[in-house]
């Protein structure tokens, strides 16, 4: 069954999460129910991308409206396809909500145990990574290109959460909508790298359709990584949908760079248990 259920026009959730786990709101918006227009239209999230700014906190105040998380409790990141995580707690709330300019620098990914913070990293087709590991509240966020996805970051989470005691049989992900097998052709260049990444896996996740051309499926790379990692595959989730192939989406790819972004988030809302 599809992990990734749309809520209205702006949003899908990740249905099965939510209802298990009283106060978390996960999930990633589609392009539509903005205010941009042009090569943006309408939901643009993204500050880099060339929209007006005035449009795109227009559209962040929307989301935020329709997720129930404050703008200034939202942190974002000046993503670089690199593989560096951040800790997050309620000290770097409002980074990156605003502007670019005061986004955590140099980041792919995001993880707190805390409450009233979400998580945002902004996608229009590399892959969106969610993880949570339910008896210690952590959860986290990572975006995947193929050099993240090669880099590992995936890797990297599990990595940091063993570091804070959590055992990878505890950890859950979903990994979000973003290319697909069909849309997503590589050389052999980026072919290299991935075998060098699964080296003891038997069946790579990608096919030569051309001379020097291959089609690659960077979900399931992702989702092989995670499940080296010690993550069993039952607790992974993965999505169908398809930022290229399906209208709801920003492809970067499909609208050869003129695009937006979705913004992928991940929160515990405040409770009332102290009250
Ligand atoms: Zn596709």
């Amino acid at each position: 069954m599809e992990p990734f259920v749309l809520k209205n026009q702006s949003f899908f959730t990740i249905e099965n999460w939510i209802k298990q786990f009283t106060g978390l709101s996960a999930g990633m918006t589609t392009k539509h129910g903005g205010a941009s227009r042009g090569d943006y239209e309408t939901l643009n999230l993204g500050f880099h991308v060339g929209d007006e700014l005035s449009a795109v906190c227009t559209n962040r105040s929307k989301v935020s409206d329709l997720v129930e998380f404050p703008l200034n409790t939202w942190v974002g990141a000046e993503q670089t396809h690199g593989i560096h995580l951040k800790k997050i707690t309620k000290a770097d709330r409002g980074k990156g909500s605003h502007s670019y300019e005061n986004s955590i620098k140099d980041t792919d990914g995001f993880y707190t145990n805390e409450e009233g913070i979400l998580l945002s990293l902004c996608f229009a087709d590399c892959v969106p990574l969610f993880f949570i590991a339910p008896e210690s509240r952590m959860i986290g966020i990572a975006h995947a290109g193929w050099k993240g996805t090669v880099g590992q970051i995936a890797k990297e989470m599990i990595i940091a959460w063993g570091r804070e005691g959590i055992d990878p049989q505890q950890i859950l992900v979903a990994i979000g909508p973003s290319i697909c097998e069909k849309c997503y052709i590589v050389d052999k260049h980026v072919i290299n790298m991935v075998e060098n990444t699964l080296e003891d896996v038997e069946i790579l996740p990608y096919n030569l359709i051309n001379d020097g051309q291959y089609s690659l499926d960077l979900r399931d790379v992702n989702r092989r990584i995670i499940m080296k990692s010690g993550v069993p595959e039952s607790n992974i989730l993965m999505t169908r949908f398809c930022s290229s192939c399906d209208e709801e989406f920003f492809s970067h790819r499909r609208d050869q760079g003129r695009t937006g972004r979705m913004l992928s988030f991940i929160g515990w809302k405040e409770t009332t248990k102290r009250l």
